[in-house]
């Protein structure tokens, strides 16, 4: 295996054929690599390029062939790492090298990973790409918490929201449409929200929704040392707080989190209250 530390150096002993290559979109789930699907499970065992960021598990990587090239395009805080435009740009200059190539992105391509934005640019560069679905983080972590997205007494509808901040400098603020988050009987499941918990918490109370309201924080859901933090929308962000949550973690706010103490794992691997 080449394990590359430079993102725009990588050997080029590969598979160029002259004509254009190709890219596959590849969701490697939430961390378990039970989780992969059979298609994105045999694509990276026939693996001979993979570019994979800090979402993507040790185990998912493990069944790349050890002759592969990989290569780290994620973001590690306070560390180089390439632009989203950077890693776009190198997809369609190895394709059009002629490499066939894994783009492998935790949970599913097309939910808050931006392979949207991937898939875009290869149209645009005239790449052809194909996209295998992944196990989303949410899916990952109802299962692993016994925590059901939605239930006939519960919830009739299920939002995805990004609780990553918006803006510029010191006008960043997580811009989402509370009113329609703070509606009742349907669930919110949150990403990327661990940092702006205290601003999401607030915000839907202020906009209706019940600091009673049942949530838990789901950490390195399916992972080892997967925690389930359960409380209400009012004292998450403290618990959160006091039990140090890191990401990547999940947010889930809504009466479905009370099924959690009916379905849920083990006392011992459960923090909060209930
Ligand atoms: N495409 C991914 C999401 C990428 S955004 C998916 O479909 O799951 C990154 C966010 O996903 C993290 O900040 C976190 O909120 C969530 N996430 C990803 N893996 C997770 C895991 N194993 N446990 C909890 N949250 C996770």
């Amino acid at each position: 295996m080449t394990l590359l530390s430079e993102p725009l150096q990588f050997s080029s002993d590969d598979t160029a054929t002259g004509g254009v290559g190709h890219v596959t979109l590849v969701g490697a789930g939430p961390g378990d690599p039970d989780l992969l699907t059979v298609k994105a499970a045999n694509a990276l065992r026939n693996a001979t390029l993979v570019l994979y960021d800090n979402l993507v598990s040790k185990a998912v990587l493990e069944l790349v062939p050890a002759s592969a090239d990989r290569v780290y395009v994620g973001k590690v805080s306070g560390h180089h790492s390439l632009s989203q435009t950077g890693i776009i740009e190198l997809m369609v200059r190895l394709a059009k090298g002629g490499r066939r190539l894994l783009r492998l992105k935790g949970g599913d391509p097309y939910v808050f990973g931006r392979g949207g934005e991937e898939a875009q640019g290869l149209v645009a560069a005239g790449i052809p790409f194909d996209v295998i679905p992944g196990i989303s983080a949410a899916q990952g972590a109802a299962a692993a918490s016994g925590i059901p997205l939605t239930h006939r007494d519960h919830a009739e509808a299920l939002v995805l929201a990004t609780g990553h901040l918006r803006g510029e400098a010191d006008a960043r603020t997580v811009d989402l449409d509370w009113a329609q988050l703070a509606r009742p009987r349907q669930t919110v499941v949150i990403y990327m929200g661990v940092a702006t918990l205290p601003v999401i918490s607030a915000q839907l109370q202020a906009h209706g929704l019940s600091g009673d309201t049942p949530a838990a924080i789901i950490e390195r859901a399916t992972l080892p040392g997967q925690r389930t933090i359960v409380g209400t929308l009012a004292t998450l962000p403290e618990i959160a707080r006091t039990h140090d949550v890191r990401a990547p973690a999940l947010i889930m706010i809504g009466t479905v989190v009370s099924l959690h103490a009916e379905l849920g794992e083990p006392a011992s691997a459960v923090i909060g209250c209930r």
